[in-house]
């Protein structure tokens, strides 16, 4: 009924006629009954629009009526139905003795969908002839004005709904209806064609820092770049944000490679916008169609997957989608899925690795987190904290971690295998430190499992540290006022200044393993260890060596007084009741033997 309401409102001009007028659909539903017909015929328009003609009027259904008035629709010609030869069309007389004769013109006129017809009706009685002849051409002319206005305004409707507002490229919708063109080419004539996504880096920044005004201006002068690159046919496309789309025809993949080498180049000299000059560089995916999907949405996704890629290339470039890269952001969705679940289904568990003395006592011991997955086996942590990270069930995930070995540590501690003074490290990121709840959770902890703070070693990777000074030294005096301890792991791989590492409150400081796999092959890493342990010295921090896999490390490290060490050479990280049983026997024998453990990794 809304779709007639919304029908009927073009005709509302036919309450102005004097004569008796009607719009009747394909299928015999009144979508318009005017106000002199309701006055002339005794029915009201509320009684008759959206009901079927014929069972107001009988008659209708069953002479000639019905057959020319489906005639109606096929052809352009009016008809006219006469009294004298025909019944009447509103049965008549009616009450005043109206309609002696009465003649019914009809004729087709457009409706709202493309090649869909309305009748118009126009009943006309003896009386008034000419009056109502100069009614109906009146009618239908102004029908058809209202029409065409009415095309106007959609046609711009459309224009709106197909086009981006900001830079006036063809938008997503239209890109669609593009691909879906090009796709049905690739059937029929067997050709390949090119989608290349492409997202500006750092474009949020650039929002940020200058305002949005300068951000749309900038995706203005992006989108006048690209369509100065590419062909007339091609379709250039905003996807949203700073992502843009190009649909290029009849492309090979040198042609696709070609275009995409052309853009960066045109991308990156530098924008003038009002007073800024800005410099923007892009990142590209390409997939080659139909081999990377036979409908627009998993083109998008593959030359989306193809883009990601070259963000994670270093920015600048351009990658192609292939099978193998599909194949790859699957498993990377499966696994991400998975890990949602994984907590609950319990599928996490901590290894200890020792940290020793000098003297090769064991003064601490560190937590490292690995997944049992249910398929996959055992899943290291590299392969999923980063996603852990982004999707942010690293919260829950660190509060096990913590709470399990605060509680093993007690533990151990409790039945001596380990020293009181023993310490607990524990691998967490910056950003989870910048989360106030996760305050709220070491503190109930520790409360929980009596540790003191100063048990507890939050190890911090250098180069996060690094990446916001003054955000960073805020958080490391909180841990300070804590009670806890503070490394900085992978040292020596982020280059910080170290100057500025003077200004951290640390206490610990742990030299990145390839350092010390260096040590007797290569003098520079064997340079390197000496200055950050003496370093450290100087700033009174102690300094550790991770990843200590040999006698000749063990020995080097000797010799330049490396405070602590941590490797295979000693000990591989093992399960609790693996450390448990190697801890006992430590207890018996006084100290770590060399390779003491050689439980899996
Ligand atoms: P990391 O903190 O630098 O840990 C040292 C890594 O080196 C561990 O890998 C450990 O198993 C391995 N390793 C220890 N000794 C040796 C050795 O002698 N030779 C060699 N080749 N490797 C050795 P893992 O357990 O795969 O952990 C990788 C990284 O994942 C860790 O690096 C840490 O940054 C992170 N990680 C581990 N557990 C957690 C956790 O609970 N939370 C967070 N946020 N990150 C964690
Ligand atoms: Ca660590
Ligand atoms: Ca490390």
């Amino acid at each position: 009924m809304d779709d007639i309401k919304k029908a009927a409102a073009q005709f509302d001009i036919l309450d102005y006629s004097p004569i008796g007028q009607f719009v009747l659909s394909k299928d015999n539903i009144v979508i318009f009954w005017n106000k002199c017909l309701e006055t002339w015929s005794g029915i009201s328009r509320d009684q008759i629009v959206g009901t079927d003609l014929i069972t107001q009027f009988p008659h209708l259904g069953s002479d000639k009526y019905a057959e020319n008035i489906k005639k109606i629709f096929d052809s352009n010609l009016p008809i006219i139905f006469s009294s004298q030869f025909n019944k009447h069309f509103i049965p008549s007389p009616l009450p005043g003795g109206k309609f002696r004769i009465q003649n019914t013109f009809i004729t087709r006129i457009p409706a709202q969908e493309e090649g869909e017809y309305y009748a118009f009706f126009a009943i006309q009685d003896e009386t008034n002839a000419t009056a109502a002849l100069e009614s109906n051409k009146r009618a239908l002319s102004q029908l058809k004005e209202e029409m065409e206005v009415r095309k106007k305004a959609e046609e711009q409707l459309v224009q709106l709904a197909r086009y981006d507002n900001v830079t006036g490229l063809a938008n997503r919708r239209l890109l669609r209806e593009g691909l879906l063109r090009a796709l049905a080419k690739t059937r029929r004539y067997h050709k390949t064609f090119a989608l290349i996504f492409l997202d500006l880096d750092h474009f949020k920044d650039i929002n940020d820092t200058m305002g949005h005004d300068v951000g749309d201006l900038l995706l203005k002068s992006v989108a006048e770049r690209l369509k100065g690159r590419v062909r007339e046919n091609d379709l250039v496309a905003r996807m949203g944000g700073d992502e843009f789309a190009i649909l290029i025809d009849d492309s090979d993949p040198d042609d696709a490679a070609h275009v995409s080498q052309g853009i960066l180049e045109a991308l990156s000299p530098f924008h003038k916008l009002d007073n800024n000059e800005v410099f923007v560089s892009s990142s590209i995916g390409i997939a080659m169609c139909p081999e990377a999907g036979e409908d627009p949405e998993t083109i998008c996704k593959s030359a989306d997957t193809a883009m990601y890629l070259a963000k994670k290339m270093g920015r600048n470039n351009y990658q192609f989608f292939s099978q193998e890269l599909h194949e790859e952001t699957m498993k990377r969705i499966f696994l991400e899925n998975d890990l949602r679940h994984a907590l609950s289904q319990n599928e996490f568990i901590l290894f200890y690795q020792p940290k020793v003395d000098m003297n090769a006592n064991v003064i601490g011991m560190e937590a490292l987190i690995r997944w049992q997955h249910s398929k996959l086996g055992m899943v290291g942590p590299d392969k999923f904290i980063p996603m852990a990270e982004k999707t942010g069930i690293i919260s829950p995930i660190s509060e096990w971690a913590l709470q399990t070995a605060c509680t093993q540590l007690r533990e151990w501690k409790k039945s001596n295998y380990l020293a009181m003074d023993a310490t607990l490290a524990v691998n967490v990121s910056l950003r989870l430190l910048k989360q106030e709840s996760f305050w709220d959770t070491i503190k109930r902890i520790l409360y929980e499992t009596e540790l003191g703070p100063h048990f507890l070693e939050l190890e911090l990777v250098e180069s996060s540290i690094m990446s916001d000074p003054q955000e960073t030294i805020d958080i490391l005096e909180r841990i300070h006022k804590l009670g806890a301890r503070i490394a900085v792991d992978d040292f020596g791989s982020g280059y910080s200044s170290l100057t500025y590492l003077k200004r951290l409150p640390i206490d610990i400081i742990k030299i990145d393993m390839p350092f010390v796999q260096g040590i007797g092959k290569d003098r520079n890493d064997e340079e390197i260890i000496k200055v950050i342990i003496s370093l450290a010295k100087s700033l009174g921090l102690q300094s550790v060596a991770e990843g200590v896999e040999t006698k000749e490390q063990v020995s080097f490290l000797h010799e330049h007084k490396c405070d602590v060490m941590q490797g295979f050479y000693f000990c591989r990280p093992m399960p609790a009741e693996v450390a448990t049983h190697v801890l006992e026997e430590i207890l018996t024998e006084g100290k770590v033997k060399e390779s003491e453990c050689s439980a899996t990794n």
